[in-house]
């Protein structure tokens, strides 16, 4: 029997295997894809990049991990991420204990032995004593069910299963189904090539332009020279685990002048990215200073759209700004001034089926050769009820959370012992720097495996009575601000017949990295430990 298995090897998973082979714990990790990477090996699609700048989106366990990495670009592109992560592996020779194109399909919880039984897709089986579900918030792609889709001649993409070929767009006409971050980040780079480009928004998103650039030398430089301190302050005093000079500033916009206001949303509007959404302290729990935020982005989408035709339904008018996950662009409302770009508004004309050559609304057939779904994940439940995991007493997960998930911490669920979910839902996760939650949740299991065995404990159990503070306090957060307003993939709204919970954590990461060391602190409160008998 090995230490542990881990699942996935993206962020979480890589760094999940050094950690524990850091402290004599032995894993082995099993990837379902053939390659590392997690997201950034399955997500290829043009334009594909990070919303949080290079120079933060990276490991910062080792100085000189961080010291030698030289990013290109303010926002790092999906290769460079990719190549990133493969000299990780390699630096620390990762590769030797990753097994890829294996599946875990179910995982069986022995209560006699205390220990995981855990069901690859090549028919063999491992038992571990832990198992850590390293799968990823963002994995499971969901193309949604479209009448006719199987009949239609042309090529089909999902964003997150893009083909490891070049895709050539020249001369063919290109559907775009969705318009979150990826579509946006996709949409002007396809139409830059494409005879001409079908966008199909069902909802209008906010975005913010990345203003992407390479790096300078001199700001690289200073984050070497200061990487602990801001790192330190990402990890400690950051409710999105982000170090930005005056992120959050402790105004309300209610209380600010209009001119005030206004100059503060063009300062951010200038400087570009997710430090928009932090202007004042109100934006997120208040809808009256949630819509000044709301307006200052549609005045920009008009003065950048110049057909008004064209701008009006990019507007967004049915959720507060940052309620669904805020986009980061390079030139997309530009997009739609393009000759070749078209927008179709399913406000106005819902698709009523796909043909063998395109698409058909209400109004008219779009004929194309083809079609790019931008259309989401089951995300962050979707990876882990993929597997059949069962607990004490034979009881699976899926049967648990048919509710939706229970979580102590976002970490680990009661009657599942051992088992570890990094970025879990109940965590804050999706709604932070992930490297820096991933890079959190590993040390924490790590230490906590550590313990165990220093302490010669076999099992770590989340209690049912600590799990249900916490799933009530995770709710009261999230009812407290105006994010449950949308129907966003936070909520699973985008994934029919899914419960409709508020999945990660919004108390903020600070916060939550706090709650996490007193919880060690004083002795895994809310954990029970036992030996084997
Ligand atoms: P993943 O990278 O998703 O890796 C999980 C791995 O587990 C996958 O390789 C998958 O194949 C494997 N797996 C899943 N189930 C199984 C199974 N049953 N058996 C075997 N293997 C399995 N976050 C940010 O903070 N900033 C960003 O800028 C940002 N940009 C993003 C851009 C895109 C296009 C997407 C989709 C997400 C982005 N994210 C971003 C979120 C991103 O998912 C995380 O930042 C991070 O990469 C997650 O790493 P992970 O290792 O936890 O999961
Ligand atoms: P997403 O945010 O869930 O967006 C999916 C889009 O598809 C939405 O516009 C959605 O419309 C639309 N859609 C879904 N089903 C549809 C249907 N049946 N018909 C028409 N439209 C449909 O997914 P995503 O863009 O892949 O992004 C997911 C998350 O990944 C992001 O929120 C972010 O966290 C991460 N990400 C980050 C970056 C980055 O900038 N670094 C890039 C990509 C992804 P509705 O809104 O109406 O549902």
């Amino acid at each position: 029997m090995i230490d542990a298995v881990i699942v996935g090897a993206g962020f979480s998973g890589l760094y999940m295997l050094h950690r524990l082979r850091q402290l004599g714990i032995s894993a082995r990790v099993f990837e379902a894809g053939d390659d590392l990477g997690g997201t950034w090996y399955w997500n290829r699609y043009p334009g594909a990049r990070c919303d949080v700048e290079s120079m933060q989106y990276s490991y910062s366990f080792c100085d000189d991990l961080q010291q030698e990495w030289h990013w290109s670009e303010r926002y790092a592109s999906q290769p460079e991420i990719l190549r990133y992560l493969n000299h990780v592996a390699d630096r620390f020779d990762l590769r030797k204990d990753i097994r890829f194109k294996t599946r875990v399909t179910a995982a069986i919880f022995d209560e006699t032995l205390s220990c995981w039984e855990v069901h690859l897709d090549r028919g063999d089986r491992v038992l571990a004593r832990f198992c850590i579900m390293a799968t990823g918030s963002l994995s499971i792609p969901k193309i949604p069910d479209i009448k006719g889709l199987d009949s239609f001649k042309g090529d089909v993409y999902h964003t997150g299963q893009w083909p490891h070929e070049a895709v050539h767009f020249n001369d063919r006409r290109v559907a775009v189904i969705g318009t979150g971050s990826s579509g946006i980040q996709t949409i002007p780079v396809i139409a830059q090539q494409a005879a001409h480009v079908y966008v199909f928004q069902r909802t209008p998103n906010f975005s913010i332009p990345a203003y992407n650039v390479p790096l300078d030398v001199d700001y690289e430089q200073s984050w070497k020279s200061n990487y602990a301190e801001r790192r330190r302050h990402a990890q400690e005093s950051s409710r999105i685990a982000i170090a930005a000079e005056g992120t959050i500033r402790n105004i309300s916009a209610l209380e600010a002048t209009p001119e005030e206001r206004l100059q503060e949303y063009e300062k951010r509007w200038k400087i570009g990215g997710l430090v928009f959404l932090y202007a004042f302290n109100d934006l997120a729990i208040n809808n009256e200073a949630n819509k000044t935020a709301a307006d200052f982005v549609g005045s920009k989408i008009r003065a950048t759209v110049s057909d008004a035709a064209i701008a009006e339904p990019l507007v967004p008018r049915d959720h507060p700004i940052g309620t669904k996950r805020l986009c980061v662009d390079s030139h997309y409302y530009e997009t739609y001034n393009r000759d070749n770009v078209t927008l179709i508004s399913l406000r106005n004309e819902n698709i009523q089926e796909i043909t063998p050559t395109g698409i058909q609304t209400k109004n008219k057939t779009y004929d194309v050769d083809i079609i790019v779904f931008a259309t989401g994940f089951d995300a962050m439940t979707g990876a882990v009820l993929k597997i059949d995991i069962r607990g004490r007493a034979g009881r699976t997960l899926r049967e648990k959370w048919t509710e939706g998930p229970r979580t102590y911490l976002g970490l680990m669920t009661a009657a599942f012992p051992n088992l570890f979910i990094i970025t879990g839902p109940g965590s804050p996760s999706v709604l932070t720097n992930m490297v820096v939650s991933i890079e959190q949740h590993v040390e924490w299991i790590a230490e906590c495996l550590h313990h165990l065995r220093t302490h010669h404990l076999d099992s770590i159990e989340a209690t049912v009575e600590a799990e249900d503070a916490w799933v009530e306090h995770v709710n009261d957060a999230a009812n407290a601000t105006l994010y449950p307003m949308a129907n966003s993939w936070y909520v699973g709204a985008n994934i029919p017949g899914k419960p409709r919970v508020f999945l990660p954590y919004i108390g903020g990461f600070a916060l939550y990295r706090k709650k996490c060391e007193e919880v060690v602190s004083r002795g895994y409160e809310g954990f029970r430990l036992a030996k084997c008998s």
